[in-house]
């Protein structure tokens, strides 16, 4: 009967997510070594693919490791013991940013908004005014374990205006929900495979704009000679014509990630998006249909990529989700990390499971696992709310077609 030696039939996490067979299938593939002319190219495709979602023409490094190696990096790049930068925290990866940064010795001035909640951009002009000083803006766009977004539209181009720059967490909206770069003003955007572009984890993306680049290069504590080195990518590969690496690159990861980012753009951008805000709102409406409360305070601070859900009185969320998996081979998640972890369920909804009945399945699954722990939900009412959500009409020769 034990489900535990292979991957759930269903997986609905925050990620990492499931990917596609073609995906699979571009992972599965030859591995060159890396300075074949074919391998090069490759590599240069996805860095140009990243940009297109990353909507910038400004440099794009792909770093060879899981998006935290990412938002390490642009944090070590830019900050100087002494200089003050103001955090804007809306959950746990926002929180996490703050004990970085002070590590590193810097001034660290916080708004922090509720974790159901987001960062009212008005705060952030207030505070920037009060602090001329302040030098760098940080803030996620997408706090996934809460499944909550921060208007990023609005807070980059505030930063912007009062000289600050802006570090942009974008790992868990990068596909899912519109991140603007250059519209936006934004100086370093982070994201990765693993969520809305349906990919594996194991790269960071990191846009960065020209201040931002001399920022590092002026800061004499940024990486050197390091795999944590954003200057090292720079000089060595973008600077020098992309004919060398700075060190070996993860060619099957990149190889997948490829495949990954040819399906997402295939469909378009645009689309893809379009996808995922329906998964989502699929799954609120079923969510609220059944009985069960959403964690996100408001409907427009909900997020593309996952759904929580506020865990009923009195019921363990791991005893639930640990149920769900070994009962229905569903795999749902809880909320990640620290303060966040026993709060809530999370129904994933990025990447390939953004696309057909897949909300349907998840709020099934996690209707009848809380009913069996005796809470009341209606399970039916909640897939009947989706289905609203989801349904389309019949083509005009839709009928034709099967007669
Ligand atoms: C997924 C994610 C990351 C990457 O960290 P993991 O180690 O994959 O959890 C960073 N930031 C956000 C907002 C994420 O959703």
């Amino acid at each position: 009967m034990s489900n535990e030696d292979r991957a759930a039939i269903f997986t609905y996490g925050g990620g990492p997510v499931t990917v596609s067979p073609r995906t699979l299938a571009g992972f599965g593939q030859p591995v060159p070594f890396e300075y074949d002319p074919s391998y090069l190219k490759r590599f240069k495709d996805v860095e140009r693919k990243v940009a297109e979602i990353f909507e910038t023409d400004q440099d794009v490094v792909i770093m060879q490791g899981e998006a935290v190696l990412g938002l390490e990096a642009a944090v070590k790049g830019l900050c100087r013991e002494g200089m003050t930068a103001l955090n804007l925290v809306s959950g746990i990866f926002g929180k996490l940013f703050g004990d970085w940064m002070r590590a590193l010795g810097v001034e660290v001035i916080e708004i922090e908004a509720e974790w159901n909640d987001s960062i009212d951009p008005a705060d952030v002009k207030r505070k920037l005014d009060e602090h001329p000083e302040i030098e760098l803006v940080v803030v996620v766009q997408s706090e996934t374990p809460s499944g909550t977004v921060n208007p990023v539209d609005e807070i980059g181009p505030i930063a912007h205006e009062a000289g600050a720059l802006t570090i942009v967490d974008a790992v868990s909206s990068f596909g899912g929900s519109p991140v603007r770069t250059a519209e936006w003003n934004l100086d370093i955007t982070v994201a990765g495979p693993q969520k809305c572009v349906g990919g594996s984890p194991g790269l960071s993306f990191v846009s960065v704009s020209d201040r931002a680049w001399e920022a590092m290069s002026s800061n004499p504590g940024a990486p050197r000679s390091s795999f944590l080195s954003l200057l090292d990518w720079k000089e060595r590969w973008i600077d020098a014509g992309r004919k060398r690496f700075p060190h070996v690159t993860s060619v099957v990861d990149i190889n997948g990630t490829d495949a990954a980012l040819d399906e997402f753009l295939e469909d378009g951008l645009e689309e893809s998006i379009a996808r995922h805000d329906l998964a989502a709102r699929a799954c609120r409406a079923g969510v609220e249909a059944m009985g069960l409360e959403l964690w996100a305070a408001r409907e427009e601070i909900a997020s593309h990529a996952v759904t929580a859900v506020t865990v009923p009185e009195g019921i363990s969320n791991q005893a639930v989700i640990s149920h769900i998996r070994s009962a229905y081979d569903v795999m749902l998640s809880d909320g990640e990390l620290g303060e966040m972890i026993d709060r809530v369920i999370r129904i994933g909804h990025s990447g390939p499971v953004s696309r057909s009945l897949n909300p349907i399945v998840a709020l099934t699954a996690l209707g009848q696992g809380l009913s069996d722990f005796g809470v009341p939900v209606e399970i039916g009412a909640g897939v009947e709310a989706a289905m609203q959500v989801l349904r389309q009409p019949v083509e005009e020769d839709g009928a034709a077609a099967f007669a």
